[in-house]
């Protein structure tokens, strides 16, 4: 286990300029990939401590990775703040992020250092968050079906019809499940899996927070999501309760990266350093996102599932995060899951 220590259907992107105080400090171009809250919290935040104007445009991880690479020669975006760390690694890898040393990086958990260390420096842990199920129990009470609790059970024919998890493609959450399955089964059987589990799903979403808002909203019983945002959803008041799979779970190393050729890049690090302290951190939880902070002093707010408690996979996020392999896994799911009746 790596944690002793011990995060609608399509999502569209916004745009939210934020002012900040008088003194004009210059600007700074968001790419965010926590949900839009968060967003909207840390560039508020962050513009009234420096007085730097941050717009921010909102995107599942997968989404911002490819507008990335289509920018590269004429970037745009200076920034890119959270999101699933595969797909980070993967832009440090094709060179589409920049290097860059954080002050509190000897204050991080090891968990978001070594995703500093696998990518040379170009991406930064800043949250963890394990995968699992999320279901609407009054749904399921209302139909008569148990509730799941192992990934097997997801094949069951009492789900037919009553699964949404995202499309890998757009969404790194979903991303995270197949690799998570892969390193449970094996490629071969994992595939063989993801496609019995398409009998099931009703939808697959562009944004990994699209599922569990339909299973809040009772159009889908059961959602694959991070566990944490089924605590997001609990507290908004919605019938929403998770399950931990008993064959283990993978996890995210939630993530930011400064984007190579940034215009501005200097507040792209202040940005970077200021997001890494705790004062930062717990903008997640005042906003009820409730991933593990990856500064060791940002206190782990009581509402977050306890990673210590989590049966983790020992998740080879090098190997996940490695371009070639991602862009194989999500081609090989387009082609012989997604493309299935
Ligand atoms: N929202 C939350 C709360 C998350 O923890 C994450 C993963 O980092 C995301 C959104 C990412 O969304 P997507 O699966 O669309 O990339």
């Amino acid at each position: 286990m790596l944690f002793r220590i011990l995060r609608a259907a399509a999502v569209p992107a916004v745009l939210l300029a934020v002012a900040g105080p008088a003194r004009a400090q210059g600007s700074l171009n968001l790419y965010c990939s926590v949900q839009v809250e968060w967003c909207q919290a840390a560039a508020n935040s962050f513009g009234r401590e420096t007085g730097i104007r941050v717009a921010v445009s909102q995107k599942g991880s997968g989404e911002v990775l490819a507008q990335i690479r289509a920018e590269a020669q004429n970037p745009r975006g200076d920034l890119w703040y959270g999101g699933t760390g595969d797909p980070h690694l993967q832009a440090a890898e094709e060179n589409l992020s920049a290097e860059y040393r954080p002050a509190a990086l000897d204050q991080l958990h090891d968990w978001a250092q070594k995703q500093a260390r696998d990518s040379r420096y170009r991406t930064v842990g800043i949250y963890a968050g394990a995968l699992g199920m999320a279901f609407n129990p009054e749904l399921l009470a209302r139909r008569n079906i148990a509730a799941p609790a192992c990934w097997r059970d997801l094949l069951d024919a009492r789900f037919r019809n009553e699964i949404q998890m995202a499309n890998p493609q757009s969404s790194g959450t979903a991303y995270v499940m197949i690799a998570t399955i892969v390193q449970i089964m094996g490629e071969d059987p994992a595939f063989e899996y993801l496609k019995a589990l398409h009998r099931n799903i009703n939808a697959y979403p562009r944004s990994g927070t699209g599922p569990i808002k339909s299973v809040a909203r009772g159009e889908t019983a059961v959602s694959v999501s991070f566990v944490h945002d089924a605590v997001t959803e609990r507290l908004g008041g919605f019938p929403v309760s998770s399950a931990l799979p008993c064959e283990g779970t993978g996890y995210e190393v939630g993530s930011m990266s400064i984007i190579r050729g940034a215009r501005n890049l200097r507040n792209a690090q202040r940005f970077y350093d200021w997001a890494l302290t705790p004062a930062a951190q717990q903008l997640g939880a005042e906003t009820k996102q409730f991933q593990t902070p990856s500064n060791r002093t940002t206190p782990v707010p009581p509402e977050a599932p306890q990673m210590s408690q989590i049966r983790l996979i020992d998740y080879d996020f090098a190997k996940y995060g490695a371009s070639a392999e991602r862009r194989r896994l999500i081609e090989r799911w387009d082609r012989e899951v997604n493309a299935l009746p």
